[in-house]
C-alpha cells in the first residue's frame, strides 16, 4: 500500500509555503484553478502550487505538446541541437526584454542562478553578488547563500557557502529601517543605501546585483517608482551586472511577460522557471544580453546539466507561451484591479497590516492589532502563529493561499486564467478565515 510517510520531498519545502497548515493535502487532480484532493474534496488552487501553474491546472494544449514530442524523441543530450528547444529559445527570444536574445537552459531556478552567477563572474571577473535581505533565490549551496530568507540561508550555509555572496535592504517601507516619506524618498533612501553597500564592498569585487523585480515568497513587495532606473544607473556606473530573477514574476505573473517589463528597464541577464513551462514539466534558465553571450561562447559555458533543456520541457514550454499568448496575460492584467479592490477590503480588520502586490502576485501582511507589531518575531515559529490559523481556516473555506517569510504574511498567486467570480470566493474565504481568527 502506498505511504505518504516515504515521501520526503513533501517534508522539504515547509508546508507553511504552500498554503497548509496541519494537514498536508494530496491533490490528485486539478482542472483550471480547481484542484482535486484523494478525498474528492475541491479547492480554489490561489498558490498555483508555489507560483507555479500560470496557465492553470490541466490544460490540454500543454499535455498534448507533451504527448507529441515524447512520441517522436523523449530526450535529447544537451551536447545536441533539438528542434524543439531551438523553437523555444527563439520564441523566448521575442518576447524577453530589450536584446536579450541567447537561452541557457536549465532545470531548477536555483540552477538558473547560480549559472546566471557564473557567467556575470566570468564577464566581469568580479567574485562578489549583492541580493537583498527578504528575497528568495533557492535552496542549493549557491543559490541559498543568495537568498535573503535566514531560514533557508542558514541552513545551506551551515555546511559550506558560496563565496561572496553579500546582502543589502530591500526598498520595503513598512516594519523597515528606512524612515520615507513618501515612495520617491523611499526608493532614493534605499538606492542610496545600496550605493554605500558597494562602496564598502568594493565596486571592482563586484560581479552583479542580484533582485526580484516583485519580492516574492518574501512578501510580493513591488519596488517604489524610480527604484529600479536608480539601480540600473547605479550598476552602470560601476561596471556591475544587473540581474533580475523572474522565477516567479516571469510568464504573467505581474500583467506582462516579465516582472522587470512594469518597470522599464532591461537587466543584463534574465533568470526563469516555473511559469515557463507553467510547470507541467521542470524547466529554468537565464536570458543572456549578447555582449555576455559572445564573452562565454568564447571562454566557454562549464554548467552544463544532463537534463538542461530536457526535451519533453521545451515542448511544453513552447505550449505554455502559446497559452499566455492566447489571451491569458491579458486576462492577468485585467483582473488585477478587482484582485487589489478585493483584497484591500480586507484592510478593515485591525489584524492586517498591509496589502501590497503587482498583477497576479498579492500579499496580505498581519499585525497585532493591539501593539501594532507583528504576533511574532518573524523568524522564529511554527508554532503559536495566528496566520498559520488564517492559512488552515482559508484551506477549511476550499481555498489554497501561499504562506510567506516573515511567517506574517500570506500571499496569493492564482493561475492567470482566474475569473472575477473565483477571485470573489477566494478572498470572501480569507475575509470569513480572517473573523474566525482574529474577532
Ligand atoms: N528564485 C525565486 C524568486 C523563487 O521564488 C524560487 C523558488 N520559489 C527560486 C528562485 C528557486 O527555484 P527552484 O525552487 O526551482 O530551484
Amino acid at each position: 500500500m502506498a505511504d505518504p510517510a516515504h515521501d520526503l520531498v513533501s517534508e522539504s519545502i515547509p508546508h507553511w509555503y504552500g498554503g497548509d497548515s496541519d494537514d498536508v493535502l494530496s491533490l490528485v487532480d486539478g482542472d483550471g484553478v480547481v484542484v482535486t484532493d484523494d478525498e474528492g474534496n475541491e479547492y480554489l488552487d490561489f498558490n498555483a502550487q508555489l507560483y507555479c501553474v500560470n496557465a492553470g491546472h490541466g490544460d490540454e494544449r500543454i499535455v498534448e505538446a507533451i504527448r507529441e514530442q515524447a512520441s517522436r524523441i523523449a530526450y535529447v543530450s544537451a551536447s545536441k541541437h533539438n528542434d524543439t528547444r531551438t523553437e523555444l529559445a527563439s520564441r523566448l527570444a521575442e518576447i524577453t526584454p530589450g536584446e536579450l536574445n541567447d537561452v541557457f537552459f536549465s532545470v531548477s531556478g536555483s540552477e538558473a542562478n547560480e549559472a546566471a552567477v557564473q557567467f556575470a563572474r566570468e564577464y566581469t571577473g568580479a567574485r562578489k553578488v549583492l541580493t537583498r535581505y527578504r528575497s528568495y533565490h533557492g535552496a542549493t549551496y549557491g543559490a541559498g547563500s543568495l537568498t535573503g530568507d535566514p531560514e533557508t540561508r542558514n541552513a545551506v550555509e551551515r555546511y559550506a557557502a558560496m563565496t561572496g555572496a553579500a546582502k543589502f535592504l530591500p526598498p520595503v517601507a513598512h516594519r523597515s529601517p528606512f524612515d520615507a516619506d513618501s515612495p520617491e524618498d523611499l526608493a532614493r533612501q534605499a538606492a542610496d543605501h545600496l550605493a554605500y553597500v558597494i562602496q564598502q564592498e568594493g565596486p571592482d569585487s563586484i560581479a552583479a546585483v542580484l533582485m526580484e523585480p516583485v519580492g516574492g515568497t518574501s512578501g510580493a513587495y513591488p519596488a517604489p517608482a524610480d527604484y529600479w532606473q536608480r539601480v540600473r544607473d547605479i550598476c552602470d556606473e560601476y561596471d556591475i551586472l544587473l540581474i533580475a530573477d523572474e522565477v516567479i514574476t516571469g510568464f504573467g505573473r505581474c500583467g506582462e511577460w516579465f516582472g522587470i517589463q512594469t518597470e522599464d528597464v532591461v537587466p543584463d541577464l534574465l533568470t526563469f522557471a516555473k511559469g515557463i513551462t507553467s510547470a507541467y514539466v521542470p524547466l529554468a534558465g537565464v536570458a543572456v544580453h549578447p555582449d555576455i553571450a559572445a564573452h562565454l561562447r568564447e571562454s566557454g559555458i562549464d554548467v552544463g546539466q544532463t537534463f538542461a533543456g530536457h526535451p519533453l520541457a521545451c515542448a511544453a514550454g513552447v505550449a505554455a507561451l502559446d497559452a499566455y499568448e492566447d489571451g491569458l496575460i491579458e486576462n492577468a492584467r485585467a483582473r488585477s484591479d478587482h484582485l487589489e479592490a478585493r483584497l484591500r477590503e480586507l484592510e478593515a480588520h485591525d489584524a492586517v497590516g498591509d496589502v501590497r502586490g503587482r498583477g497576479l502576485l498579492w500579499a496580505v501582511e498581519f499585525t497585532d492589532p493591539e501593539t501594532g507589531e507583528p504576533f511574532l518575531h518573524p523568524w522564529v515559529d511554527d508554532g503559536d502563529n495566528p496566520v498559520r490559523d488564517v492559512i488552515g481556516e482559508t484551506q477549511e473555506r476550499g481555498v489554497l493561499v501561499g504562506g510567506g517569510r516573515p511567517k506574517t504574511q500570506i500571499i496569493l498567486s492564482p493561475p492567470l486564467p482566474v475569473t472575477d467570480a473565483e477571485i470573489d470566493r477566494a478572498v470572501d474565504a480569507i475575509d470569513s478565515a480572517i473573523a474566525s481568527v482574529f474577532e
